[in-house]
């Protein structure tokens, strides 16, 4: 057996008001002043304080972010041609000296995917898999602003393309750079900010009962988890502090293990309906009390105590191709399976099975 051998981010900043010292790893980039930065920022914070202080230079290029939908292949082509069109005009066609993703993880993963796709040509769509990435993106920074999924930490960037929701992993993907500053979730909806939390949770849980397992994915999971809980389950002044790391070491387990059964039934039920990660994440969580029974049971605690109200008959008016293509969608996630079952996966995940909890939901 091989073990994996996983990059990670080589420098990152965590504090409170640690934003400000974005300028500073920029002025580390900047080598001449036509040297320009784009700034992708989800457009949540145009209006908001995050946008004054940015610290972007008069040549400098910002972007806000319109992410209705997650992520898709197309949006980050335009974007791309968008900067390279800037780039033309501005600097004689030579590329950013970085790449600022801010906002969630939507965000994030669209500052790794124009990274990539102005030093990888031919279009993103062409890149989702693994290891399909040949050159080395333009230097990347992502900065959350809300916590939960890992992106800072993981070398995916996960993009529903024309024939599938799928990333482009591989190790160019991880930032360069990460600033994890808690004081910029403020003013997070309490929904998405429980959502966007029950990803890491979730993330963790199925870490640490996945046959994948190792000492490795189980300290980050453990620790994860257990800020998750104090988060979650009782009230502590930093919880902001708190689950930005429990994102970060999440994200840091599952790169060492794998995600399980509600991940794979959740890219299902995402692809056919829409939902974004983390709500569609709560949808399918709340019927998998067979496959993560104490899991599950926290989950609820955790739901209660903070009265979310988890959409429920979601597959109620499915048509039959419609639930065809969640069954397919969801079994087609060999990895998943393979680390919640082992290796004999394929005849424990039927049709039928996903079909009853898929009806369920
Ligand atoms: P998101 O980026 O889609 O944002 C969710 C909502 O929160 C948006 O409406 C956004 O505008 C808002 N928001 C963000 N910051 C805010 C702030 N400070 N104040 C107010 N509102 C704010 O949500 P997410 O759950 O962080 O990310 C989901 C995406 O991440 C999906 O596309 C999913 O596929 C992807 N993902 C990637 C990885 C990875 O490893 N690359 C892992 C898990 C999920
Ligand atoms: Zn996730």
């Amino acid at each position: 057996m091989k073990h994996r051998n996983f990059k990670t981010v080589p420098k990152m900043i965590f504090g409170r008001g640690s934003f400000d010292q974005l300028d500073d790893v920029l002025d580390a980039e900047r080598t001449n002043d036509s040297d320009f930065v784009v700034f992708l920022v989800d457009e949540i914070h145009k209006d908001k304080p995050l946008a004054k202080c940015l610290g972007n230079q008069p040549q400098d290029q910002v972007i806000w972010l319109n992410i209705d939908d997650e992520p898709k292949t197309t949006y980050v082509d335009a974007l791309t041609e968008q900067v390279q069109a800037f780039a033309k005009q501005n600097n004689n066609g030579k590329d950013p000296v970085s790449v600022v993703g801010i906002g969630g993880g939507s965000s994030l993963d669209i500052g790794k995917a124009v990274a990539l796709l102005l030093t990888n040509e031919g279009g993103s769509a062409s890149y989702q898999g693994w290891d399909l990435i040949k050159k080395p993106a333009v230097h990347h920074i992502g900065i959350p602003t809300i916590s939960g999924t890992g992106a800072e930490a993981s070398r995916t960037t996960v993009l529903t393309g024309p024939e599938r929701k799928l990333g482009m992993n591989s190790d160019y993907t991880v930032f360069d750079q990460i600033i994890m500053d808690p004081g910029l979730v403020t003013g997070v909806n309490k929904d998405q900010w429980f959502y966007t939390g029950m990803d890491c949770y979730i993330h963790n849980v199925e870490a640490l009962n996945g046959t994948y397992i190792n000492e490795f994915a189980r300290a980050f999971g453990e620790k994860s988890l257990e800020l998750c809980n104090q988060v979650f389950l009782e009230d502590h002044p930093d919880a902001d502090e708190k689950l930005m790391m429990a994102s970060y070491m999440g994200g840091q387990s599952i790169a060492y293990s794998q995600v399980g059964a509600c991940h794979a039934l959740s890219y299902g039920l995402s692809y056919v309906l829409g939902f974004h990660h983390g709500i569609g994440n709560c949808i399918v969580f709340d019927v998998l009390e067979d496959f993560y029974p104490e899991g599950v049971e926290i989950f609820r605690k955790m739901v209660k105590k903070h009265n979310i109200k988890i959409p429920q008959n979601v597959c109620a008016n499915l048509t039959d191709e419609q639930m065809d293509k969640m069954i397919q969608v969801s079994s087609g996630m060999a990895p998943l399976w393979d680390n919640v079952y082992g290796p004999d996966w394929q005849q424990k995940v039927t049709p039928e099975l996903l079909k009853s909890l898929f009806k369920r939901m």
